[in-house]
């Protein structure tokens, strides 16, 4: 067995891998980890995503992969009608979340940058994008799912059969634990320490989790503002939401629907689901019940005996 563990995307990380090639095969997919921060970093000023974010004329050449993940981005903004939304930076760094320097805007601060998170006005050819004066673009809610998803790929290239990648709640497996029995992925407890449940995964999934527990602030009076924002109100998500996992094959997929369905809400989600069924979710709500969609039902095991389950 090979275990790495390291930080990226101020985030800790480790990929731990079995069987002939795991070292080889664990540098390369950390390597790549690594190199996906550094293409979409939004303060990384040699950052593809950066340079895009800062041009002054347009179109602007980007790499392949760039492309891809920005189109797949479009993509789920489309789908999940706006609650995932590729261009939230102007709104995410007026509240200070891409750099630390939090602070709760003017009502007219915001306006003014809702007015440049329109998706619709990006403009993406192949290697080349256009976006309007002003815009700018935050792959926060859907980077990590892709390093997930692509190590992963890196991985079976390299014939490995067994590997757990997990990217701080974005969780990616491939087969079954090396003794052929299977994953336990523990999902946190969103009200304190530890996990409230777990799945038992015996295949190549992802399990993504999107909460407001890790990267917040509070004004003065105590009020929390989280990092995942409604974008059509330039808000901080304030809902019931208080935990949102998205599983499926795909961990890009994964981790904008992780996204997406906090912002959404319960109701939304669920709606959402039943349309698409491509996906399963577990969502937790501040009065803590917790909601099961039915592919992941068998899969689902509950440690804390005081929550009610409800199976969707
Ligand atoms: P993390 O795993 O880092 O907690 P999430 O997948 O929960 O990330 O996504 C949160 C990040 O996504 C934010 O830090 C921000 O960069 C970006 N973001 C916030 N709100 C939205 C939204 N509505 N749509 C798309 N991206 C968002
Ligand atoms: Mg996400």
């Amino acid at each position: 067995m090979q275990q790495n563990y390291f930080e990226s995307m101020d985030t800790f990380m480790k990929v731990q891998c079995y069987g002939k090639n795991s070292k080889k095969a664990n540098d390369v997919a950390q390597n790549y980890i690594k190199k996906i921060e550094s293409i979409f970093s939004v303060t990384n000023e040699n950052s593809e995503i950066y340079k895009v974010n800062n041009a002054t004329s347009f179109p602007i050449k980007i790499s392949t992969e760039t492309s891809d993940l920005i189109k797949f981005s479009l993509e789920m903004a489309e789908k999940t009608s706006g609650a995932f939304n590729p261009c939230l930076y102007p709104v995410t760094s007026l509240w200070g979340f891409t750099k630390k320097n939090y602070k709760v805007p003017s009502a007219q601060e915001i306006q003014n940058a809702l007015l440049l998170t329109d998706y619709h006005k990006v403009r993406l050819e192949k290697n080349e994008i256009t976006l309007e004066k002003g815009m700018m673009l935050d792959l926060g809610g859907i980077a990590k799912g892709y390093a997930a998803n692509e190590a992963a790929k890196i991985l079976e290239s390299f014939g490995i059969k067994s590997a757990l990648l997990d990217l701080g709640g974005n969780i990616q497996t491939i087969g079954k634990k090396a003794d052929g029995s299977s994953w336990h992925i523990g999902i946190r407890n969103p009200f304190g320490d530890g996990v409230f449940a777990f799945l038992e995964v015996s295949k190549s999934i992802a399990v993504v989790t999107s909460a407001g527990y890790e990267r917040f602030f509070e004004d003065e009076n105590g009020k929390k503002y989280i990092h995942i924002f409604d974008a059509k109100t330039g808000m901080p998500v304030d809902n019931e939401v208080v935990s949102a996992t998205a599983v499926a094959k795909n961990g890009t997929y994964c981790d904008a629907l992780s996204t997406s369905l906090f912002v959404m809400g319960i109701e939304k989600a669920t709606e959402f689901w039943r349309k698409y069924k491509d996906f399963d979710f577990i969502i937790v709500t501040k009065n803590k019940k917790v909601y099961v969609t039915s592919g992941i039902k068998t899969m689902f095991n509950k440690i804390n005996e005081n929550w009610t389950v409800y199976y969707l």
